[in-house]
């Protein structure tokens, strides 16, 4: 008997409760600039995205300008392959080729890259 009334106070109570309460809620924190910002998801392959794969582990969150559930997301940052710094995407903070650099990483590291590159971290002025 009691058997029967367990199982089906689970399958009642459970599901449209949870939702509310447990949303978890991460920041993402640039190192640099100090951006703070909820994120949704860190990783290469979000399950919700469908059109491209990310490169690297990003930080992501919905594009706020779209109506939801899109798969528009906006990428929020990454960590830095040197130093594993966590940067925004602000051409301040972070420097990408062939992976995030924060903009300090990129000017200390300037020799490994090509000369179009070089020109162009060389206009990055570091605040
Ligand atoms: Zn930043
Ligand atoms: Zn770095």
């Amino acid at each position: 008997m009691s058997y029967f009334i367990n199982e089906e106070s689970i399958k009642t109570e459970k599901p449209e409760k949870k939702r509310e309460n447990e949303v978890d809620i991460k920041y993402f924190h640039c190192a640099l600039c100090g951006l703070h910002e909820k994120f949704e998801y860190f990783g290469v392959d979000p399950p919700f995205v469908k059109k491209y794969k990310l490169l690297e582990d990003t930080y992501l969150v919905e594009d706020p300008f779209l109506p939801p559930k899109q798969g528009e997301m906006l990428q929020l940052g990454a960590h830095c392959t040197k130093c594993k710094k966590c940067v925004c995407k602000d051409p301040s903070c972070s420097f990408y080729y062939e992976g995030t650099y924060c903009i300090i990483c990129a000017k200390e590291n300037m020799k490994m890259f090509p000369d179009v590159v070089k020109d162009k971290l060389n206009k990055i002025m570091i605040n």
